[in-house]
């Protein structure tokens, strides 16, 4: 059913597996980031620019206003609730706009602002009386395509004569049919085919292409090659632009290869620390004496916001069973739900409207919901081999050193599982304390 999905090819492997790579799914974790963020990503880096041509000046823009741009665009962004141009949008949005065009790589973690610039540098550049295809973006899902184009629709709600058309699978146009909508936003393949196959859009007609979510394209089988052939036919006065969360070497040779003389955008993301979190461990005899510790600090644990992790989605379901049988108020963020399910557990808990959240690790990876301040590791991050999994730990805990709030973190520890807390401890040079669950008025 679903052929672009990264799994098609992997018929036939064992079920582990292909369940650890369904739940590592790039594409679904940025759709849910995109489906809950609300506002701005913060970072106290600085933006590194690396110009293509380092003797010319260097532009940056503390208002929207000094873009010059079109009346009703501006009034776009400002009915959108954006005061100021983002971080990363007071440097990309000058090179971006700039006469001639320039080409841009851009790398910042979701949620910096990206999605923002590169729909306002393809309504800035439209031409609202051309009927024919302008811009084209690629996006790696059907999904993701859906929400980039909601932003050309907000943002260009003013610009009245610009359409968005999405080319993807299922939006079936006959061959030859003329297209006169001026943004197309879709997946490689159907673009690919739209553009060779049945003749729909001219590339040679480009002026604005979009490369979004580099990293999660490069992971699905097929769609750097679609990209290429499709970017090969583009104009060479076409303005190329890509966009990236991460920038592995991957991502890096494969932005090199589709972006000609490209200006480079990067924006590092906030370190995680454990300074500010206070950890305790509860060492319980069995597995089942888990359970039991919890309850005992369930208390403490509701003054705040909480996060339960366990190591397998069949631990975490049991859990919850186990919680509300017991009268505890609490939900189950589970990798068996759709994105949109998902999303709205996690707008439910963001909201305030639930206190507890029991998850296993992918599901929550990489989606930030910063008021959480207590923690608890029902099941602690192991790696295959009994090796603690320390990256997760710290993804679980950690909180960015200046915009985190301080934090509690719970391990529930079985016996036999000391060594790998000891082992946790020692990597991250920070203490865990041990805790009588009993008695929790140790808890500072
Ligand atoms: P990214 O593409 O890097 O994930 P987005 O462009 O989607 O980031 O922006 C993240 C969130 O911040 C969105 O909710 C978006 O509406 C908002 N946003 C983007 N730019 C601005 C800005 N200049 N001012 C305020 N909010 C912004």
């Amino acid at each position: 059913s679903n052929l672009n999905h990264p799994l098609k090819n992997l018929r036939g492997v064992k079920s582990t597996t292909v369940r650890n790579i369904g739940e590592l799914d790039l594409a679904a974790n940025s759709l849910l980031n995109k489906l809950i963020r609300q506002s701005l990503v913060e970072s106290s880096h600085r933006v590194e620019v690396l110009q293509k041509d380092p003797s010319s000046p260097l532009y940056s823009v503390k208002t929207f206003e000094e873009l010059r741009l079109k009346e009703e665009l501006l009034k776009g962004i400002y009915a959108m609730g954006f005061n100021r141009p983002s971080k990363i949008q007071e440097m990309a949005l000058p090179m971006m706009l700039a006469h001639p065009p320039q080409n841009l790589i851009a790398q910042s973690q979701s949620g910096t602002g990206k999605t923002a610039a590169f729909v306002l540098a393809m309504l800035s550049r439209v031409n609202a009386l051309e009927l024919f295809p302008q811009c084209l973006c690629l996006a790696p899902t059907y999904e993701l395509a859906l929400q980039t184009g909601r932003v050309v629709e907000q943002m260009g709600k003013f610009c009245v004569d610009v359409q968005v058309m999405y080319a993807i699978r299922g939006n079936r146009i006959p061959r030859g049919t003329d297209i006169t909508k001026q943004i197309i936003i879709g997946t490689p393949g159907t673009v690919l085919d739209w553009c060779f196959k049945l003749k729909l859009i001219d590339l040679t007609k480009i002026r604005v292409f979009v490369l979004d979510e580099a990293d999660v394209m490069i992971d699905t089988q097929g769609f750097s090659d679609h990209s290429i052939r499709i970017q090969r036919a583009l104009p060479s006065e076409c303005q190329m632009l890509l966009f990236s969360a991460t920038f592995e070497d991957s991502v890096w040779h494969f932005a090199e290869r589709i972006i000609p003389d490209p200006n480079v955008i990067k924006l590092r993301k906030e370190e995680l620390t454990l300074n500010n979190i206070r950890q305790y461990y509860v060492l319980c005899e069995h597995r089942k004496d888990k359970y039991q510790a919890l309850c005992n600090i369930y208390g403490s644990i509701t003054i705040g916001q909480a996060i339960i992790f366990c190591q397998t989605r069949r631990n975490a379901k049991w859990l919850t069973v186990e919680m509300i049988q017991d009268g505890h108020q609490v939900s189950l963020l589970s990798g068996e739900l759709t994105v949109e399910q998902r999303a709205s557990i996690i707008q439910r808990f963001r909201d305030g409207k639930e206190k507890v959240l029991i998850t296993t690790n992918v599901c929550a990876r990489g989606i930030d919901v910063k008021q959480v301040t207590i923690v608890v590791n029902f099941d602690l991050p192991v790696k295959q081999g009994e090796e603690p999994d320390y990256e997760t730990y710290l993804h679980r805990i950690g909180r960015t050193g200046r915009f985190g709030k301080k934090g509690l973190a719970f391990n529930m520890i079985e016996v036999d599982k000391l060594p790998l807390l000891m082992k946790i401890q020692d990597h991250f040079n920070s203490s865990i304390k041990q805790l009588n669950a009993e008695d929790m008025d140790e808890i500072e």
